[in-house]
């Protein structure tokens, strides 16, 4: 385990092992959590605005949406 000191404006340096473990490269982004005693860092998946999945998504105008919810709302849809 390896300390790090947070710098002023809160940032942390992830170790160069750690991100080239995770596949973490510079601009790549990661999701922050806590529970309990333990600050969670994961590499930032892209997830469902709707149904949370994080498999087989799309991005559409800003927004991520997974294919199963796509062919439902295509579904709502009559022509
Ligand atoms: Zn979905």
């Amino acid at each position: 385990m390896k300390s790090k000191k947070i710098t002023k404006s809160g940032g942390i340096t992830i170790p160069a092992e750690v991100r080239r473990n995770h596949n973490l490269f510079p601009g790549d982004a990661v999701d922050i959590d806590s529970s309990g005693n333990q600050i969670i860092i994961t590499a930032h998946m892209d997830r469902c605005f709707i149904c949370q999945n994080e498999h087989d998504v799309v991005n559409y105008q800003g927004k991520s949406f997974c294919r199963e919810c796509i062919k439902e709302l295509g579904g709502l849809i009559s022509e």
